[in-house]
């Protein structure tokens, strides 16, 4: 209240406490209407009081909700972090069984470690018996624009269909693996270089008429491959055949690709 209406209010009490106006006919009116003002001062108060205490408990409210949501997202922010320890182990325990288990969890092939170990006793038998070898490192060509084209799980599809054919296509004694990614290593025992281009010829051939069906309209949809082939030399490690394979592969893609190519 201003100190105007104050002094007015204190004005008024001192009019309806003087005997002298006791008798006056607006006395009884006036002092309804001060004690009207009184009360209503007095319900405006305790609005007022009421209108504070809301706004009180809205902003502890809005605190305590706030304090609870930030609570949820540091809980939230763990969680996510211990998934993310726990997809990484699961990815470790993974590539640890596939590595025990030798074989390639996609197109069910020998994996990397598997011809690691079949490599060495096969190309120690070759020069044990003086017999000849030759290993051939294949890859798939533009194999990117297939996943690109038609998806990730359309171009594991189509590995694993190349796959089939390559076995179906080697000899028994023959060892076919996944070297990785879209690359196949072929060890051909008892094979000379000069059999063993054609044979990878052929199936240079029979993959690239291989549909594998990736187009949902039905069209064809088939890819080429690119070969290196290097015949074991006695003395030289598998390594080292393995590298001039990798070699002529380079010339091969280099030279147009959907290829073969010879170790020199
Ligand atoms: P290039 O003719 O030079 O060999 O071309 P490229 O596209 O085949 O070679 P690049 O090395 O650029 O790409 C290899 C592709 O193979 C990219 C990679 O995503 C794909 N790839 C490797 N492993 C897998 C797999 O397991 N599944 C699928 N869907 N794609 C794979
Ligand atoms: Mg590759
Ligand atoms: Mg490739």
């Amino acid at each position: 209240m201003s100190a105007r209406d104050e002094a007015l209010l204190a004005e008024v009490a001192a009019l309806l406490a003087d005997e002298a106006h006791r008798g006056h006919p607006l006395h009884q009116a006036l002092e309804r209407l001060y004690r009207h003002h009184l009360t209503q001062g007095e319900r405006l108060e305790r609005m007022i009081a009421i209108a504070d205490g809301f706004q009180q408990g809205a902003q502890e409210d809005l605190y305590a909700t706030r304090q609870q949501l930030e609570r949820q997202q540091r809980r939230q922010r763990k969680l996510s972090r211990i998934a993310d320890r726990f997809q990484d182990l699961l990815v470790e325990r993974n590539q640890v069984l596939e590595d025990a288990s030798g074989l390639d969890p996609l197109t069910g092939l020998a994996n990397r470690r598997r011809l690691d170990e079949q490599l060495m006793a096969l190309v120690a038998r070759a020069e044990r018996h003086g017999r000849p070898l030759c290993l051939a490192m294949m890859d798939i060509d533009h194999f990117k624009a297939i996943n690109d084209r038609f998806g990730h799980a359309a171009g594991d599809r189509a590995l694993v269909a190349l796959a089939e054919t390559l076995t179906e296509s080697l000899r028994a004694d023959d060892l076919c693996g996944r070297w990785g990614g879209e690359e196949f290593l072929l060890v051909l025992p008892e094979m000379r270089l000069d059999q063993a281009e054609p044979l990878l010829a052929r199936l240079g051939e029979r993959l690239r008429r291989l549909d594998l069906a990736l187009d949902v309209t039905g069209h064809p949809s088939s890819v080429t491959a690119s070969i290196g082939v290097a015949e074991h030399r006695v003395g030289e490690t598998y390594h080292d055949t393995l590298e001039r394979a990798d070699q002529a592969l380079l010339v091969a893609k280099r030279e147009g690709r959907d290829r073969t190519r010879r170790a020199s």
